[in-house]
């Protein structure tokens, strides 16, 4: 276990990790940047029987103001090629960045990824999507370390999709890469263009959050607006704030700590099922600091 030995980390702090900028220390903490790198870290993880966290780019993840008791495992496989018209990618790549680099080539099909901050392997276990589209419409094959440590490549019809979810929800699966299939497109460019722009102007870009923070509770009933309607943006529990320019982002204000965002996501919900009667599910993922054991 040589590269275990030379790679874990006592005591990560995990708040520059998470795009919230919230978050005690890991435990331990290791990063891998090849998928035979995570099925060794897998199976020494599996031997000890530590708590496991998976960690992409932190976009979607709220860390305990305490840490995490356990590993976390920083996904950082990053290789992305081409294979004829499928691109191959490793889930460690920068979602957003993907959206844009394939759209500036003339390839459509992930426009709507650009300002998207997560990693590929987040976008495919949340099924992130924007705009009507979602990761599964160009999706192929995802490739991936099962819960016996193997590595296994499924297509995407024997996965499941919906509304950010995946069939990795609730697994012991870890997403190590992915293959999307484009289509050749002029248009693809601009419009990625007229994505982020719009991104920029509705959404607080400049300041640390997870993105939004409740599900929409369907696609006549957004949450943001259900937020608004009453009259909660601008909330705020000590550094963290309802965004006053999109009420589904809670905003760190500076100082915010996971306990002021998780008082004000419960502020949140009460205050809407007392006014609308509808419950508020979170999108979020809070990580609790007694992780469970992973295997
Ligand atoms: C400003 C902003 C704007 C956003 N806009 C959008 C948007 O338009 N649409 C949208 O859908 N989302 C949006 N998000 C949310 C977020 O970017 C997505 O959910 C993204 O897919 C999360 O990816 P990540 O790598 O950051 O995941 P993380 O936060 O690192 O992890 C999220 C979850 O995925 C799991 N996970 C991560 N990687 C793997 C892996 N390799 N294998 C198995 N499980 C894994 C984690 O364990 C965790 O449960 C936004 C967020 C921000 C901050």
């Amino acid at each position: 276990m040589a590269f275990i030995r030379s790679n874990l980390v006592s005591n990560q702090t995990l708040a520059p990790l998470s795009t919230f900028k919230i978050g005690g220390s890991a435990r331990l903490f290791i990063e891998v940047k090849t998928p035979e790198q995570m099925v060794l870290t897998l199976q020494y993880i599996k031997e000890q029987r530590i708590p496991l966290w998976i960690l992409g780019r932190g976009s979607n993840s709220l860390f305990d103001d305490r840490g995490f008791d356990g590993i976390v495992i920083l996904n950082s496989i990053r290789f992305c090629h081409f294979e004829g018209k499928r691109l191959r990618v490793g889930a460690g790549y920068n979602f957003s960045l993907l959206g844009s680099q394939t759209a500036r080539k003339g390839w459509s099909g992930l426009e709507f990824a650009s300002g998207i901050p997560g990693s590929v392997g987040g976008a495919v276990f949340m099924n992130a999507g924007a705009g009507g589209l979602e990761t599964s419409d160009s999706l192929k094959e995802v490739l991936y370390v099962d819960s016996n440590t193997q590595l296994v490549e499924k297509k995407k019809e024997e996965l499941r999709f919906s509304y950010r979810r995946s069939s990795f929800h609730g697994t012991q699966a870890v997403i190590v890469g992915a293959t999307f299939d484009l289509k050749p497109s002029n248009l693809a460019h601009k419009r990625q263009l007229v994505i982020t722009k719009k991104r920029v102007a509705t959404q607080p870009y400049g300041e640390p959050s997870g993105g939004c923070v409740f599900r929409n509770p369907s696609d006549q009933k957004r949450a943001g607006a259900l937020i608004e309607e009453c009259g909660l943006k601008g909330k705020r529990i000590g550094g963290a704030e309802v965004s006053l320019l999109h009420a589904n982002f809670i905003v760190n204000k500076g100082n915010a700590t996971a306990l002021d965002v998780i008082e004000l996501v419960e502020l949140v919900r009460k205050t809407v099922y007392k006014k609308m009667g509808i419950q508020l599910e979170l999108e979020i993922q809070p990580i609790p600091y007694k992780g469970k054991g992973w295997f």
